[in-house]
């Protein structure tokens, strides 16, 4: 059964539609690239998924549940975007714990879940640091760790590497994916550029003007662009 389910998945704004009748099936554990070019539909369709977006139409499920009318806090998603928003206010265990305070989980197991967020995204002995401390790279490692730590059944990446430079791209992107096959976790990666689709993803759904206009592996887009 697929993990992510979406249904003729329609948002229309006023004339036009951001996303038109889009219909995937994620699997459970599998990492799905949305591609294409700016405008095209991608973070529109992720937000749905998310729950910040009502679609106009069309239906999300999540294995068996229909979640279209869910809020997104009763989703268990997690969601991660380019400018990974950590809070400069708080260091680094702080911001990690932020989502499970929420939640009032006891003290010694958020302690417990931050110690292995930090471990699991390399940034043992960071929980003192500060937003203005920490690197691009590791400002993101960070906001995945306060994602993750919530343990969610899905995760989102919203083009999370564009506001890194190049080199610390190229590191991120096999960092990320090999982070992903270790958890297991299923996967939507939205992004703009081919090489990052092509290199992290089991399967990419190719989008253009609202609609997903292909899908198949990284070889089957290869060949056939
Ligand atoms: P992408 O993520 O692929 O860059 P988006 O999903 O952000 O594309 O946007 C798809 C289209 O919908 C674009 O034409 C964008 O301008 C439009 N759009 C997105 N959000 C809104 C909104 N709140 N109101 C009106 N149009 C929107
Ligand atoms: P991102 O770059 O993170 O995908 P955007 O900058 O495209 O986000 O959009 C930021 C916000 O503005 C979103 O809430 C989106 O829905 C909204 N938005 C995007 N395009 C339009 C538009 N053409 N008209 C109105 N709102 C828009």
């Amino acid at each position: 059964m697929s993990d992510i389910r979406l249904v003729n998945l329609t948002k229309s704004y006023g004339e036009g539609n951001a996303v038109s009748e889009v219909n995937l099936e994620i699997g459970e554990g599998e990492f799905f690239s949305l591609l294409g070019p700016s405008g095209c539909g991608k973070s529109t369709t992720l937000r749905m998924i998310a729950g910040f977006i009502r679609p106009t139409s069309g239906q999300i499920f999540v294995g068996r549940d229909d979640i279209t009318a869910l809020p997104p806090e009763r989703r268990d998603i997690g969601i991660v975007f380019q400018n990974y928003a950590i809070f400069p206010h708080m260091n680094v265990a702080e911001n990690i714990a932020f989502g499970l305070k929420l939640r009032k989980m006891p003290k010694a197991e958020i302690a417990r879940r931050v110690e292995a967020a930090l471990k699991q995204v390399g940034l043992v002995g960071y929980d003192d640091r500060y937003q203005r401390q920490l690197s691009g790279g590791e400002q993101q490692r960070v906001a995945l760790a306060r994602v993750l730590v919530t343990e969610p059944r899905i995760l989102l990446l919203d083009e999370p590497l564009s506001a890194l430079d190049k080199g610390l791209r190229e590191e991120m992107k096999f960092w990320i994916k090999d982070l992903q096959k270790k958890l297991r976790i299923t996967t939507v990666y939205v992004t703009h550029d081919q090489d990052e689709a092509l290199t992290m993803s089991d399967r990419i759904g190719v989008m253009s003007k609202s609609r997903i206009v292909q899908i198949g592996t990284p070889q089957d887009i290869y060949e056939r662009p």
